[in-house]
């Protein structure tokens, strides 16, 4: 899960960016007007895709269905595996694998992805396609696309996604209402995060109001796993290390999960998206940062900062992107060399301060 908070001003990444304006939304508006009755629209969310990317990329599917749109395919990167706390979702019936998807669409439209590199196999739409519309809240956002709505300030993506959809004049139902809602859930830690604001709880008010239930959702989303996973926590959590000297004195508490452990369990990889979670409430430490194998020496690291730390600014510097509170990139070599890499570049971060 993507913890997200308060985006604007990343402090080592320069100023925030200010959110679209008006001639953005036009453009956005009027990509998705023009389009042809027998228009063929690709849906691209990021590699790995957590509940932001996967509610807001189906949301606006369900939204562009409701607008006529027949040809309509939504898709991600990598293995067609969608995990399991999102099976439920509406317009899952949207998806194709990344090998089926349209090689040249009319319009492709991507979800929270920060940079191309985030689109993996799916990257070359961004040329084959008629139009290319970017839809994120990264203030690290590499503007990829041709139209760009990204807002640095949005709590999720599918802030963004709310705003066009209803410049779309699309109305609010319960099902487009399920993905928003599980999008912004997702990256505001429910409610938790510093980019929970008074807008944030009125377009929750909005979901709500559409008769979806907050309980079961969240029940589906954050707080069920199996038995194997449960385990297999334990084990990770059991291997932890608090390093109180790295950032600058500020503690770093990390740990690892390879491949061999999600073996063991026979755990699918996503189930440790949620582990970051049970680490970064180290008291003693500012950073927590999560290892997770890929490949032989190759690790997604998830990073969490309570604010001492501009962790975007971190995994910018080692080929990733992020938040300020939130961020990641890919890492070489063994888990000790990661680790390394990113005590330099904390101890960099701050002297940076
Ligand atoms: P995660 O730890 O996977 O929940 O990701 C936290 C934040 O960092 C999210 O906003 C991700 O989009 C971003 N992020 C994670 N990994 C990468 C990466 N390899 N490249 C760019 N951004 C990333
Ligand atoms: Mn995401
Ligand atoms: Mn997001």
């Amino acid at each position: 899960m993507s913890g997200t908070p308060g985006a604007a001003g990343d402090l080592l990444t320069g100023p925030a960016r200010t959110g679209p304006d008006e001639s953005d939304w036009a453009a956005a508006v009027a990509a998705v007007r023009r389009l042809p009755a027998d228009a063929r629209v690709l849906l691209i969310c990021h590699v790995n895709p957590d509940g932001d990317a996967l509610g807001s990329m189906l949301g606006f599917g369900l939204g562009l269905r409701r607008l006529g749109v027949r040809h309509l395919q939504a898709t991600f990167p990598g293995p067609p595996e969608v995990p399991e706390p999102f099976r439920w979702l509406p317009g899952l019936d949207l998806l194709v694998p990344s090998t089926k998807a349209y090689p040249d669409p009319d319009l492709v439209v991507c979800f929270d992805a920060a940079s191309e590199s985030r689109l993996g196999e799916l990257v070359d739409r961004l040329d084959t396609a008629g139009d290319a519309l970017v839809l994120d809240h990264h203030a690290s956002n590499t503007r990829f696309g041709r139209v760009h709505l990204v807002d640095p300030a949005a709590a999720a993506t599918s802030v963004v996604v709310d705003e066009l959809l209803t410049r779309l004049d699309v109305p609010l139902d319960a099902e487009i209402a399920q993905c928003l809602y599980v999008a912004l859930t997702t990256d505001t830690g429910s409610f938790r995060f510093e980019a929970t604001t008074p807008a944030v709880h009125q377009f929750a008010a909005r979901l709500l109001a559409t008769g979806i239930r907050p309980g079961d959702i969240s029940r589906q989303v954050f707080d069920t796993r199996p038995f194997g996973a449960v385990r297999l926590f334990g084990e990770v959590l059991g291997r932890a290390r608090l390093e109180p000297a790295a950032a600058a004195g500020n503690g770093l508490v990390w740990t690892y999960a390879t491949q061999d452990d999600l073996a063991r369990h026979d755990q699918r990889p996503y189930v440790l998206e949620a582990l970051i979670d049970s680490v970064r409430c180290t008291a003693e430490a500012d950073v927590a940062c999560v290892l997770k194998q890929v490949g032989p020496a190759e690790w997604a690291v998830s990073m969490r900062s309570k604010g001492a730390v501009d962790v975007s600014a971190v995994a910018v510097a080692l080929g990733g992107g992020g938040h300020r509170f939130a961020a990641g990139f890919t890492g070489a070599g063994s888990a000790e060399d990661v680790v390394r890499s990113i005590r330099a570049e904390l101890d960099g971060a701050l002297i940076a301060r």
